[in-house]
């Protein structure tokens, strides 16, 4: 295809060949820098979305897709078959930069919580001595790990669930940010693990009472249960800490990361464990083909060498308190609330005169800035880490503006 593509015949062809499996706005991008994406058209936006926060470090990163490019000249991909001289190097980086003995690398965030959830079964039955087959995972209602056939079993969500069953067995499921029910539930010998998003991204960036985390953690501790840290869409600087969780001080048994691994350069995920647990898992057990390739290492170096070099934890830490602080004086009764820790926060907007939080996305991208719904009433806003004070605040001007539309 030749001929320059206008947004109408890219929205139709995806209609015509792709499943209709999302809901998109109808925006069509074809470029990305920074906190910036552009149109086909050229029309600029800001991007507040960040692809659910696998964008934290910007588009097109110039180191990271320097490193990409670098490598994808050299050697692509081994198979774990053989060695490759790029892994190890990774595997020693990111077990220092995070403090794990090990790291088991994966592609997308559904592959680390599998390889999670098998890490926590195996480690029951040879560990902690749980009778076969037996073992449970505790998980939380609303939650989000991914698609897979196992992970949805684990969901409330009608519409990742229905008509997708026979479901995985293995899970209790209690409400999030519940004490007394996670307690409850620990009571149950045959508990191998607590599997938790430190703040429920996709359930409306849902942030759990302070200390939560923490005496979750312990209660696991006290009864010998594996803390599982579902990370990937809040780790790596979005809430203003390296993780979520080290806001707390929790360090998690097992850790999972996806998204801004990579900088959103290339599917990387990973899970991180210390020997003790990660070494329950031996060769032929579990992998992947594209796992820990040499691209992916070399890739996910200069992610995280980003965050670090560029301070992007303090910045989401101040640029969200600014966010939230200037939500909070837009005069406007569809505002319901804001809420968020960092740069992943959300706006729960109540409808005004037939509109919904769908609307207000679509007036918003009209103006420049693309945000979109999460459930029908809460608009997710979590720009990439590296935007600047400046750009956030004219970012602000065009919410602001859209929202005051519907007055
Ligand atoms: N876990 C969490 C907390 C997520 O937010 C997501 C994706 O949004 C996933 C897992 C799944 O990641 P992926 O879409 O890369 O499989």
């Amino acid at each position: 295809m030749s001929e320059k593509l206008t947004s109408k015949t890219v929205m139709e062809l995806e209609d015509k060949y792709g499943a209709h499996n999302y809901h998109p706005l109808s925006v069509v991008l074809a470029e990305g820098k920074g906190a910036r994406v552009w149109d086909v058209e050229g029309k600029e936006y800001f991007d507040f979305l960040s692809a659910y926060s696998a964008i934290n470090q910007g588009h097109c990163h110039p180191k990271i897709v320097k490193a990409l490019t670098d490598q994808a000249q050299k050697l692509t991909l081994t198979s774990r078959a053989f060695y490759n001289d790029s892994l190890g190097v990774y595997e020693k980086y990111v077990t220092d930069y995070f403090g794990y003995d090990k790291i088991l690398p994966m592609n997308s965030g559904a592959e680390g919580d599998e390889t999670a959830l098998k890490l926590c079964r195996k480690w029951a039955y040879t560990k902690k001595g749980i009778p076969e087959n037996q073992a449970k995972i505790i998980v939380c209602a609303d939650n989000f790990h991914g698609r897979t056939i196992t992970i949805i079993s684990m969901s409330t969500d009608p519409d990742a669930r229905n008509d997708f069953g026979p479901y995985t067995p293995g899970f209790i499921t209690i409400p999030y940010n519940d004490i007394p029910a996670l307690e409850k539930a620990l009571e149950d010998p045959n508990v191998a693990g607590f599997l938790v998003e430190p703040i429920q991204g996709e359930a409306g960036v849902m942030v759990p009472a302070e200390g939560y985390l923490k005496k979750a953690y312990d209660l696991c501790k006290a009864k010998n249960v594996l803390f599982i840290a579902d990370e990937v869409q809040t780790g790596i600087a979005r809430t203003g800490k390296l993780l979520a969780c080290d806001h707390e001080g929790v360090r998690p048994d097992v850790l999972i990361l996806g998204k801004a691994l990579s900088g959103g350069v290339y599917p990387i995920s990973a899970v991180l464990a210390d020997d003790e647990i990660m070494l329950t898992i031996k060769p032929g057990e579990h992998g992947s083909t594209f796992g820990g390739n040499p691209i992916a290492a070399r890739v996910a170096i200069a992610a995280l060498e980003v965050v670090k070099e560029e301070k992007l934890a303090e910045r989401a830490e101040k640029l969200g308190k600014l966010f939230r602080d200037e939500i909070k004086k837009i005069p406007s009764d569809m505002i319901e609330t804001v809420r968020g820790k960092g740069l992943l926060n959300a706006v729960v907007i109540r409808p005004k005169g037939g509109k919904t939080a769908w609307d207000v996305c679509v007036k918003m991208a009209e103006n420049g800035l693309l945000a979109k719904p999460t459930h029908d009433h809460i608009i997710r806003f979590a720009p990439p880490l590296v935007i600047t004070e400046e750009e956030l605040m004219h970012a602000l001007e065009i919410i602001k503006k859209s929202i005051l539309t519907f007055e």
